[in-house]
């Protein structure tokens, strides 16, 4: 599509804030550092709370309460000293209030506002024992002219040197320069939701009468919201669409594929055979795949991807298997390279410690295809990392990689016509559904909600500090019997070297207690170190391994059956889950207890309640979300989640499937954005000038 112009309406939006009344060489860089470099960001930035003005009597003075007193002029009190303040003493029939300046303010306090006239006089209230004092009152003004003083005032996100209500100024400048665009919500569902004009709803953002009108659920707010969330759906699936548009070879079920299944010593699970049959689907549509595979920890992905590289290699494609390290990548071929290898497909591993000779043989391999499939590290991206027919590429953990070095992955394909590489991606950062659409947007799921038949869940227990040395002294016990367990101290402190002393010392108070059979890993270990005690833990020779934050993601020790998380209450559920699916894997009944210190909040309570409860990720996504509300609970922005400005993906989460349905209707009827109302769909894009960082694609 050729890339449209931005339109001439716009232009008013898309000038610099430097243009605005008042925006000067000094406070540019603020307005610029709150809300962003153009008039456009400015009018985005809407106002989060009001303060309710109360006019009242000196004797109904609240501390803390912004109010307004009509008052008499009784004294001025110069400071004494240089420091102090500048106070006026100024009353009503029903006592005296003290008004006071720290800085800036001096005689001409005196020459304003004269002994004996009559001000309004407003601002926030503070009582120190009898006296009752507002400092730096917001207005002071004569009293017929208190009418000025508005009831209700917005507040703005402020920063040092550029308080709200100068940003409410330049809000407001920018709001005037603000255009009437042509509508390009859907009539009748804008009928239905009672949503205003876009133009209207910044107005009444930017001037509200009362709480009602900051909330984000407020018509005016949704809209905005929806805007927003629309703009992003429709550069998804226009990104969608493109890469659709990409031949890739096809690829149809083979045979090798049905006696691999055949060899498996379990049945797939129901999810397992969906989620297979998806990704041949895209395997077979001409089309390049983009796949998700999202399931929980041991929802058995692996299986599923060898199946992939199985009708890969029955079509003579080569596939590459990437991990995020070299311990996960060890795993895979351990896994695969057996079954593999019986239906005569060579599998090699490919890491940073290869080097050499050894080295220059696999590559040799990879490059005229004696290989089938290359498992590896970051190593599979290196430049003379070359294959003869690569189709497929699938990436474990798909979080840990960026964009392009999946996009180098990717290019070591053939290219042209008959090019292209297929993509299957996994991941097991459990995500709400709800915002599925909005992270992995342009990418096709498959979620695996089953697990594999036989497990019996992690009995998990909430245990207050005070009763660590019993926890110590049962883990003392298992361990004598054979058992492992993980120790997980967390990352707390802004010192890393404090939370590295943390995890050092319980490893050292273990030690005493359990014996020289506990080991320690934490990120500040060179990474072969860290390897080492990783792979000591794996063969059993470390009992019990403590580790700071997280453990290798997906690691799999089946003979670990306990889990020891000190301040759990600190992690994010989505993590706990995580950390306590290390465990759970073997024949062992497993066990998981999540540490907290003293006093619990009710959040923190009813947060590892719901851990205790379940057991299905995406459950406890969903009501981590629930519960803590805003913010970036789940580390979205981590997984790819866009920073949205006017959209919130708790508070308008239902609008998100709607804005998806949306964008893909108006695509579908008018690919080309050439109607009125495609017309408008494009001025909408090009105020938001959306290009999304998308967790797996650009553009392309
Ligand atoms: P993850 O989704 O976390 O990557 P894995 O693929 O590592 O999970 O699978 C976890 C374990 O479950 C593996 O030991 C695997 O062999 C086993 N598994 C996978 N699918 C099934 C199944 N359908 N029935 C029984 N066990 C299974
Ligand atoms: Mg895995």
């Amino acid at each position: 599509m050729v890339e449209p112009m931005r339109p001439e309406i716009l232009f008013p939006l898309f000038t610099p804030v430097s243009t605005l009344k008042g925006v000067g060489p000094r406070v540019a860089p603020l307005v610029e550092r709150l809300a962003g470099p153009l008039v456009r960001d400015v009018l985005f930035t809407a106002p989060q709370s009001v303060i309710r003005r109360v006019g009242a009597t000196v004797d109904h003075a609240v501390d803390g309460q912004v109010q307004t007193f009509i008052v008499s002029i009784d004294a001025h009190q110069p400071p004494s000293r240089l420091g102090q303040p500048w106070k006026i003493r100024a009353w009503d029939e029903t006592g005296f209030l003290t008004l006071t300046w720290f800085k800036g303010h001096g005689p001409h306090l005196e020459r304003q506002h004269p002994v004996g006239v009559r001000r309004a006089v407003s601002g926030k209230v503070e009582r120190f024992g009898s006296e009752i004092q507002v400092a730096h009152p917001e207005y002071l003004l004569p009293e017929e002219r208190a009418g000025e003083i508005p009831a209700f005032e917005p507040v703005y996100p402020a920063t040092a040197g550029l308080p709200s209500r100068t940003f409410r100024r330049f809000a407001l400048e920018a709001l005037s320069r603000a255009p009437e665009l042509p509508e390009w919500l859907d009539p009748a569902w804008q009928g239905r939701e009672r949503l205003p004009a876009w133009r209207e709803a910044f107005a009444l953002a930017h001037n509200p009468t009362g709480e009602a009108d900051v909330s984000l659920l407020s018509p005016h707010r949704r809209r905005l919201a929806y805007d927003e969330l629309l703009a992003h759906q429709l550069a998804l699936a226009q990104r969608k669409a493109a890469r659709r548009a990409q031949p890739a070879p096809r690829v149809g079920p083979s045979p090798l594929a049905e006696l691999a299944e055949k060899a498996l010593p379990f049945k797939l699970t129901g999810a397992q055979i969906r989620a297979l049959s998806e990704v041949r689907g895209d395997l077979a549509s001409g089309e390049r795949m983009s796949r998700l595979l999202q399931g929980d920890v041991g929802s058995g992905k692996t299986v599923v991807a060898m199946l992939a590289v199985t009708d890969a290699a029955g079509a003579g494609l080569q596939s590459a298997f990437m991990a995020p390290t070299e311990i996960l990548a060890r795993q895979h071929y351990e896994t695969l390279a057996e079954p593999l290898a019986a239906l005569g497909l060579s599998v090699i591993l490919l890491t940073g410690r290869d080097k050499g000779a050894a080295r220059a043989a696999k590559l040799a391999g990879l490059a005229n295809g004696a290989h089938a499939v290359a498992i590896g590290t970051h190593a599979l991206f290196q430049d003379d990392v070359a294959f003869k027919t690569l189709g497929l590429a699938i990436i474990d953990e798909q979080h840990r990689f960026g964009v392009n070095e999946r996009r180098r992955l990717q290019a070591k394909g053939p290219q042209g016509e008959d090019g292209g590489v297929h993509l299957l991606a996994m991941s097991a950062t459990p995500i709400p559904r709800t915002l599925e659409l909005t992270v992995f947007g342009d990418l096709d799921v498959s979620r695996i909600d089953e697990k594999p038949p036989g497990r019996t869940p992690v009995a998990t227990r909430a245990v207050p500090m005070p009763r660590l040395p019993e926890i110590i002294a049962r883990l003392k016990a298992a361990a004598a019997g054979g058992a492992q367990a993980f120790w997980i101290c967390p990352l707390v402190s802004e010192s890393e070297k404090i939370d590295l002393r943390a995890a050092e010392d319980r490893a050292a108070d273990l030690r005493q207690i359990i014996g020289p059979s506990v080991g320690l890993v934490h990120g500040q270990m060179p990474a072969a170190e860290k390897d080492a005690v990783m792979q000591a833990f794996v063969e059993g020779a470390v009992s019990v391994l403590v580790a700071t934050t997280v453990v290798e993601v997906g690691v799999n020790v089946p003979n670990a059956s306990i889990m020891v998380i000190e301040q759990a209450e600190r992690f994010g559920l989505a993590q706990l889950h995580q950390l306590r699916g290390r465990v759970g894997r073997g024949a062992r009944e497993s066990s998981c207890v999540l540490l907290y210190d003293l006093p619990l909040s009710d959040t923190a309570q009813q947060r590892l309640d719901i851990l205790r409860k379940s057991d299905d990720g995406f459950e406890i996504a969903e009501k981590d979300l629930e519960l803590r509300g805003g913010g970036d609970p789940l580390g979205l922005k981590q997984s790819g989640f866009p920073a949205y400005r006017l959209a919130d993906p708790v508070a308008h989460r239902d609008l998100i499937a709607v804005a998806a349905d949306d964008a893909r209707l108006i695509l579908a009827r008018d690919p080309d954005l050439s109607s009125p109302r495609g017309l408008a769909v494009r001025t909408l894009q090009e105020l938001f000038d959306w290009k999304p960082a998308s967790p797996l694609h650009d553009a392309g």
